[in-house]
């Protein structure tokens, strides 16, 4: 938050608790939605404050008076006064009534969480095409990614890219996949340069025997980091998981080392699961176009998979982890819900818009959640969704047929997605005692019913943490 730098930008404006000349600012950039007033300091005299040095020495105190508080799961409070002292939530209450004149008319949300991201492929400015068949489709990622052999640009420019949109889009954690060390390091720089936190995913591939031991090494070393390092610092930014790509592209083998060093190291797994009708008929016959694009990259092996496999046999080793994602799930079926309403440390993560592009079947998430299932929501990436708005995934879900209303929903961009992450849940509520993260968004609505219908077709949330 800028503060003012010149003695000018003080005058006539006095100290809320004591009146001395010591003075307040209006923000210039979230106006007119909050009033910022300067406290003097307890420890000063007034004929310190009299100076330009004292600012440093300041509280700063925030008021924000929005028309409607939409916190995850709670009921929306209407005509909510936020105080904001140092950063921190201060207090909160019913705006009191001679003050309603000055309520904004904008719901304020706590900051989002995307569960599920490939921020290396930010930069591209639509998703790649054809979106069927799915094989045809990895054909065409493969095809961009050899546009840069070293990499170097998917680990910088597009994860720096992706970090702002997502940033402005008010998400202040992400899961994110990464898929070289120059993208790690890059995603731990940046997520601290932008006061956000996540998790990287060290991604694996590799469905041929040859690939295993590399691919554990690989794996091994990126949970295992020293010290040296990784500070304490770099862990609270960044927590180090893995990811077996896919059953389609990870040999069985390959899978069960991954989860055995996940298990470890207590490192949070996420795993692509169950994404199409032809992933589910290659574990189950070992037929159709997964095998004629595993045989044209010359690693097809008709003894890889077993007969009769299931999506419900990965789960049931990623639940032997801590915590873990099985990301789509599009096509689980009664098995796998069962299974996953028993064990809610797995969560399933579902890509909505992606899930569209694609043009599969209508998503189970209606009855997961129903089952007791935990369902988060990502954006997947760039390359199958026209942007990184979590946000737009939230509302894209609750506008479908008997969705509950937004703020029952909430959680899956917040508080539920921040646990499965391992991150702590409370961080995004907004609640007295938390550091003030928000978005907000512009709602003239008296009414419950009201409210949830503009939200949904709202525009695009304005991050305004501090
Ligand atoms: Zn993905």
């Amino acid at each position: 938050m800028p503060r003012p730098t010149t003695q000018s930008a003080w005058l006539n404006n006095t100290c809320r608790r004591c009146t001395c000349l010591f003075s307040s600012a209006v923000l210039s950039t979230f106006p007119p939605l909050v009033t910022a007033v300067l406290i003097c300091h307890p420890d000063l005299t007034h004929d310190m404050m009299t100076g330009i040095n004292i600012e440093p020495e300041a509280r700063e105190e925030i008021v924000i008076r929005c028309a409607w508080l939409v916190n995850p799961g709670e009921p929306p409070r209407q005509n909510i006064r936020i105080t904001i002292v140092d950063g921190t939530v201060a207090e909160m209450c019913e705006t009191p009534a001679d003050e309603l004149a000055r309520v904004e008319a904008v719901a304020l949300m706590p900051s989002f969480v995307n569960a599920h991201t490939h921020l290396e492929f930010s930069r591209l400015t639509s998703p790649l095409s054809p979106p069927a068949p799915f094989t045809d489709w990895i054909r065409s990622v493969i095809q961009y990614r050899s546009e840069d052999p070293h990499e170097l640009h998917f680990a910088t420019d597009g994860i720096c890219s992706g970090l702002r949109e997502s940033r402005q889009a008010g998400v202040r954690l992400i899961g994110e996949i990464t898929t070289t060390e120059t993208g790690v390091r890059t995603l731990q720089q940046k997520l601290q340069k932008s006061q956000m936190s996540g998790v990287s995913f060290r991604e694996s591939i590799g469905f041929s025997t040859e690939h295993i031991s590399t691919q554990l090494n690989v794996a091994d070393r990126h949970v295992r980091v020293t010290p040296a390092s990784d500070t304490v610092t770099d862990r609270k930014y960044l927590v180090r998981g893995l990811s077996p790509h896919a059953p389609y592209s990870v040999h069985p083998e390959l899978f069960e080392g991954l989860v055995d060093i996940a298990r470890r190291s207590s490192a949070p797994v996420a795993m692509h699961l169950a994404e199409t009708v032809d992933e589910v008929e290659l574990l189950q016959n070992q037929t159709g176009r997964f095998v004629n694009f595993l045989q044209s990259l010359n690693i097809w092996d008709p003894q890889t998979l077993s007969p009769g496999t299931a999506p419900l046999r990965y789960l049931e080793k990623l639940a032997q982890l801590d915590r873990a994602l099985a990301v789509h799930g599009n096509y689980f079926g009664r098995d796998e819900i069962e299974f996953l309403s028993r064990h809610p440390h797995v969560a399933v993560v579902y890509c909505p818009r992606t899930h569209t592009y694609f043009g599969h079947k209508s998503h189970p998430w209606q009855k997961l959640q129903s089952a007791g299932a935990v369902v988060l929501l990502g954006t997947d990436s760039r390359a199958s969704n026209p942007d990184l708005s979590v946000w737009k995934e939230l509302q894209f879900v609750a506008s479908q047929k008997n969705a509950a209303p937004i703020w029952e929903l909430l959680p899956m961009i917040t508080t539920s997605a921040a646990a499965t992450l391992g991150f702590d849940k409370t961080d995004f509520v907004v609640k007295v005692g938390n550091r003030f993260q928000a978005v907000s968004l512009p709602c003239q609505c008296d009414s419950e019913l009201h409210l949830n219908a503009t939200l949904i077709r709202s525009a695009e949330v304005t991050e305004m943490s501090l």
